[in-house]
């Protein structure tokens, strides 16, 4: 992307992000009590206006915090996911920043000519549980329509009773997004969401892409390759698209992974970065200044781009099938479980970790049988695997681990002695040499 304008205010909003972001929020996760203090003490500032819109299923309220008194009205929520809460910390440190320091591109008078609305944490029940869904189990962002969940109705509430003008959707998509095929991570994503499966651009989508256009100038100096355009296709149950249709400008931001940046703290602080230049961009309208052909110059936000773990080229074996494949994995960051995600030419995906066993052969899947308490020592299962054995079945109570090695132990033998997809990740390997090596949960065990 090119900076056709050099009006580029994101350095001053950074550099004040480094110094006032809340540390506390640095965290894998947020639930409602990490919050909760950081969101009284914004309320006590005077600019403040700090109300409880609504009551998540469990009774926790939803506050939404308000700066300013004018005409142009933007509102803002997040971790409508409960899973998800990158951009609860980017607007608490938002709304920090904007009322404690000084920002020299943004008028003096920026409250009168801008009411700004934030929710932050729209789910705190799934934030509690660390899940996408609400305590009813249902995933907020499909009931835009129904409007069963009482977080919903939260949120079409607000949209109906304060009619903003500029809408900001605040996600997190996995860390398996790419910033076009081949790409690096896409470690925020933008969309402006169509209000029709025809995809129309009236002119409320067209600012929201101009807008998008001017947030992703201003990040591209941190994050050139790591910035992608999410799949516009219409969503009639979303709140996104719906929201879309009242006439806001509705802008969908998705933090994702960054390499070497497990909470997401390049994510965050792009987020408060982006949110300043859409608010400074509306108030100069320098967004009139994009085109379409500026949004569309954001390369596409590609799924399953990435995965954790790639085994390249193994020889592996199906029926009395030889065969070379690649063999990919991924790691839930919930439960530490690694599973085969994909199994064939894996050229077009990249990887965090790219194992060097190239050209090993897969050894058939061995499960041993256990009757008995086994006191598993590290000597022990290491004899085991090099005996070929590299799971076993029985009760898993039976096994008391030892080993510092992740061990697999199925109720009944694996269906197939080969690799399959969606399976847990744990095989043995022989190098030319002969000797053995495990992979345990996808980690590289060597010289069994
Ligand atoms: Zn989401």
């Amino acid at each position: 992307m090119h900076t056709a304008h050099p009006h580029v205010p994101a350095n001053a909003i950074a550099s004040l992000w480094d110094k006032h972001h809340t540390d506390n929020l640095n965290r894998a996760h947020l639930r409602f009590s990490d919050i909760s203090q950081v969101v009284e003490q914004l309320a006590q500032h005077d600019a403040i206006t700090s109300s409880v819109v609504g009551h998540a299923c469990s009774g926790t309220p939803i506050t939404r915090l308000t700066v300013g008194r004018g005409p142009l009205i933007l509102l803002a929520w997040t971790q409508m996911h409960g899973d998800e809460p990158t951009a609860t910390a980017a607007v608490l440190d938002w709304l920090h920043i904007l009322l404690t320091q000084k920002l020299p591109s943004l008028d003096t008078n920026w409250q009168s000519l801008v009411t700004l609305h934030v929710i932050p944490m729209l789910n705190p029940d799934g934030a509690e549980n660390r899940t996408r869904v609400n305590a009813q189990g249902i995933d907020i962002n499909r009931d835009a329509k129904a409007l069963q969940t009482p977080e919903g109705r939260v949120l079409w509430e607000q949209v109906q009773s304060l009619k903003p003008d500029v809408a900001f959707n605040l996600h997190d998509q996995n860390p398996y997004y790419t910033a076009g095929e081949a790409g690096e991570t896409a470690t925020i994503a933008f969309l402006a969401p169509a209000f029709h499966v025809d995809k129309h651009v009236d002119a409320a989508r067209l600012r929201a892409k101009q807008l998008i256009a001017c947030m992703a100038d201003a990040i591209q100096h941190w994050l050139p390759r790591h910035i992608g355009r999410y799949d516009d296709t219409y969503s009639q149950r979303s709140f996104g698209d719906n929201i879309a249709a009242t006439g806001a400008s509705t802008i969908l931001i998705e933090s994702g992974a960054y390499p070497g940046d497990p909470h997401r703290q390049t994510a965050r602080k792009m987020n408060v970065v982006a949110l300043q230049a859409a608010l400074e961009a509306l108030l100069s309208n320098q967004y009139m200044h994009k085109s379409l052909a500026d949004y569309y110059r954001i390369p596409d936000n590609v799924e399953d781009g990435l995965v954790d773990i790639k085994f390249s080229q193994l020889q592996l074996r199906c029926f009395d099938t030889a065969f070379n494949a690649d063999v990919n994995v991924n790691v839930c960051r919930k439960s530490g479980k690694a599973t085969i995600k994909h199994i064939g030419d894996m050229s077009v995906q990249q990887a965090f970790h790219t194992p060097d066993t190239a050209g090993m052969r897969v050894l058939p899947l061995k499960g041993y049988v256990v009757n008995e308490p086994l006191s598993l020592t590290r000597e022990l299962y290491l004899q085991r695997l090099a005996e070929g054995w590299v799971y076993f079945i029985g009760d898993d109570g039976h096994i008391t681990n030892e080993s510092g090695l992740p061990v697999l132990c199925v109720p009944e033998a694996l269906p197939q002695p080969w690799l399959q997809p969606d399976t847990p990740a744990y095989w043995l390997m022989q190098h030319d040499n002969g000797h053995i090596v495990a992979v345990l949960n996808g980690e590289v065990v060597w010289g069994c």
